[in-house]
Parts: structure tokens; C-alpha cells; sequence
């Protein structure tokens, strides 16, 4: 943390190649800049062709702001009944712990706090949250945030934990860190033995690209599961970083395989200063339906819009239900069979579409119960169905 990269001279000092000049300095005024020396030794090309050098050294483009960016898009500072806590679904809330992090995402959502000011929470509004927790017990799930609370010493993340705690309708405990990708050696076994005595807590990190996971934030990873935290990881749709589905496919088989679960991939909020980010929402599905049948659903994470004016995780998949009569519903899978799902008998009576005569296999006569499914001829798995067992052909199947 005491290296960090903050001013231009030592990013200068870094990449002598990096263009300084007035635009950095007006960017790096409006929005801080981090980067640890470990992050920062994960660049390859220091130029916008390198997805860590995206992520983290600021660019003109971030003052670019068209009038739909917002500071705040997701309206957090209108769903906050205490500062620094904000309570949007009925059974959780957020709070918002310190406003440092160790590295200043350039794609941060929130851009409007993190690194204004390096501060964090005090005793007096920590303990005006836990009275508000306490007077509201439908809140069973409290979600640890910031910037990045696991910059904070581990004493007063403790204090915070324990506090919690110590409200009886609590009964989940999530902190959402980027620490274990930007600052993996924080991860200590102090820090762990820490967690460990507050369980249950889960952790929620933030890889976005496959040339994140090293052997250092695997180890911290790891380090994390033994004290037995379960981890999740969130990653942003970042135009140019990871908006190919092969680099998100690469991305979630390789944090599965370190027992990380993909958890959320993010539609880029509509946040100032992030405009040159974004990515069209069809990309995000395009990625899904590439995802779909290729990799376990265990390694799939849900792409959600977060909407704006506070409207929440809206999850955005491509269409899988084609169509629906009273008696079947017709679905399509990853390769573009249509299968006839009949409904339960008992909900069918006195509905019958059946065809009375002679038909050809149509999405009406799936939904009718004419047909149960619609194969293409020629995918790898009908193939190999074909040459394994040839009885799979029946005479009402296409
Ligand atoms: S670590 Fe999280 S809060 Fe901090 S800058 Fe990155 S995205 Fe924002």
C-alpha cells in the first residue's frame, strides 16, 4: 500500500512511454489513481492493448460524459436511511466501510467515492448502522463494501465484524474485495484466523480477466477457502478487456478450478467517467449463449443489468422458452434443438391441440404434442448419438 503509483511522475516512472500532459492530470484530479506495484507488475504492454493497464491507468476518455452517466446511477445515496449503509432489498443492506482501495479500478461503480477521500468507518456510524439492523430483523444478510474494506487494518475490520455480529438477526456476513486480484499478499493468515472466528462470512472478489489469476492471487484464493470462506467472483463487461467469449469461457473455467464460483457478470453501470467501457447489452448475451453447453453450470455466472434509478440485478439471458400451449412448453437448447416439455396431465384436461391429420414438425406442433422434439441434423452430440446407438431414431422425432 506504501508503494502505490498515485501521482504522474511515479506512473511516468513506471511507463516512460505512458502519454502524460494536461488530460492525465485533469483525470487523475476528477479521479484518483492507485495501482499497487504487484498490479502493476502484471502489465505487459504498457498501451490500451493490455487489459491491467485498461483497469487501472487513467485515460481522457474518462471525461468524456454523456448526459445518461450519472455519478450515482444506482441511486445508493436515495436508499440510505443511515450514511454509509444502503438498504435496497428487503432482506439485505450494504455498508459501505471504508472509501480506500488499494488500486483505483478506472471502471468503478462507484467513481463518485472511491479515493476522494481515504477514509474509513468510524465507531459512531458503525454503531448507527448496527441500531438500525437491529430495529429492522428482516435484514439476515449484511454485505461489507467500500471501496475495499479489506484495505482496512485487520483490527478495525474486526471491529466491524464483530459489531455485526453482535445484532442477532444477522445472519450472513459477505464482503465484496478486489483485494485477493490487486493485493493478493494481504490475504495473511492473521487476516484469515480473523474471518474465521465470524463465520458465517463470504467473500465476494472481482477478477475480470484471465491474466489476473497468478500464482499469488490463486494462493490468496486459497488461502481464503482453507479458513473456510466461500468465494464468489463478480466481473464487469469491459469493452476491449473481456468482451470476447472466449476470454470470459477462459476466465470462469480458470476460477472454478481454484474453487472460486462465477457468480455475476455485470453490464457496465452507467457511471461518469466510464462511458469508453461500455458495451452494447447484446454482447453480454451473445457471451451467455456461447457459455451455455460448453461449460458446466457451476462455471456459468449470471449477466445482470443493474439498473439504473436504483432498480436492481435485472438477469438478462438469451431465450430459451420459444413458445407454450395450455398442454406443452417448447424449449430450445444451446444448440438449437426444440424440445416439447409436456405439462403435468392433471392441468391438461379438456385441452387437446393434437393435429388430426398428417403434419410436418413445427414450433405449433412441439407446443401441440404432434412431435417432442426437433433435432438438428448436425450437431456432435447427434452424431455420436447416431453412430453409438442408431435405435435413438424414432418416426415422430425431426
Ligand atoms: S476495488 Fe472495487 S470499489 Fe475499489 S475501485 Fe475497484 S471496483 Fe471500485
Amino acid at each position: 500500500m506504501a508503494n502505490r503509483i498515485r501521482t504522474t511522475q511515479q506512473l511516468l516512472a513506471a511507463f516512460p512511454h505512458v502519454a502524460g500532459g494536461a488530460d492525465l492530470t485533469s483525470v487523475m484530479a476528477k479521479y484518483p489513481m492507485a495501482i499497487t506495484p504487484y498490479y502493476a507488475s502484471l502489465i505487459r504492454r504498457a498501451d490500451s492493448s493490455d487489459p491491467i493497464f485498461q483497469m487501472c491507468v487513467p485515460r481522457s476518455q474518462e471525461l468524456s460524459d454523456p448526459p445518461f452517466l450519472m455519478p450515482d446511477p444506482l441511486e445508493e445515496c436515495h436508499d440510505m436511511p443511515v450514511p454509509g449503509m444502503v438498504h435496497r432489498y428487503p432482506d439485505r443492506a450494504l455498508v459501505i466501510a471504508t472509501t480506500m482501495c488499494s488500486t483505483y479500478c478506472r471502471h468503478c461503480t462507484r467513481k463518485r467515492i472511491a479515493g476522494t477521500r481515504e477514509t474509513n468507518i468510524t465507531k459512531r456510524r458503525l454503531e448507527q448502522i448496527a441500531a438500525y439492523l437491529t430495529e429492522h430483523p428482516q435484514i439476515s444478510d449484511v454485505i461489507v463494501s467500500g471501496g475495499d474494506p479489506l484495505t482496512m487494518s485487520t483490527e478495525h475490520l474486526e471491529m466491524v465484524l464483530s459489531r455485526l455480529r453482535q445484532v442477532p438477526s444477522v445472519q450472513i456476513i459477505r464482503i465484496g474485495t478486489r483485494v485477493p486480484v490487486v493485493l493478493p499478499m494481504r490475504i495473511t493468515d492473521e487476516l484469515c484466523a480473523m474471518l474465521r472466528k465470524y463465520h458465517p462470512i463470504w467473500i465476494n472478489t472481482h477478477f475480470n480477466h484471465p491474466q489476473e489469476l497468478t500464482p499469488e492471487s490463486i494462493a490468496a484464493c486459497n488461502r481464503l477457502s482453507d479458513a473456510g470462506v466461500p468465494l464468489g467472483n463478480q466481473s464487469v463487461l469491459l469493452r476491449g478487456v473481456n468482451d470476447r467469449p472466449q476470454i470470459i469461457e477462459q476466465l470462469c473455467r480458470a476460477l472454478v478450478r481454484n474453487r472460486v464460483r462465477p457468480y455475476y457478470l455485470y453490464q457496465c453501470d452507467l457511471v461518469r467517467g466510464v462511458e469508453h467501457f461500455r458495451t452494447p447489452v447484446s454482447r453480454g448475451m451473445e457471451i451467455m449463449e456461447y457459455l451455455r453447453g460448453r461449460l458446466s453450470g457451476l462455471a456459468i455466472p449470471m449477466f445482470v443489468v443493474d439498473a439504473p434509478h436504483g432498480g436492481g440485478k435485472i438477469p438478462v439471458l438469451p431465450n430459451y422458452v420459444v413458445s407454450q400451449s395450455p398442454t406443452h412448453t417448447v424449449l430450445r437448447n444451446y444448440e438449437g434443438m426444440l424440445i416439447a416439455y409436456p405439462e403435468p396431465q392433471d392441468r391438461c384436461e379438456g385441452h387437446s391441440a393434437m393435429p388430426q391429420e398428417e403434419c410436418s414438425p413445427g414450433v405449433w406442433e412441439l407446443a401441440a404434442g404432434a412431435y417432442s422434439r426437433i433435432q438438428p441434423e448436425k450437431t456432435v452430440r447427434h452424431t455420436r448419438r447416431r453412430t453409438c446407438c442408431p435405435s435413438n431414431e424414432t418416426a415422430r422425432e425431426y
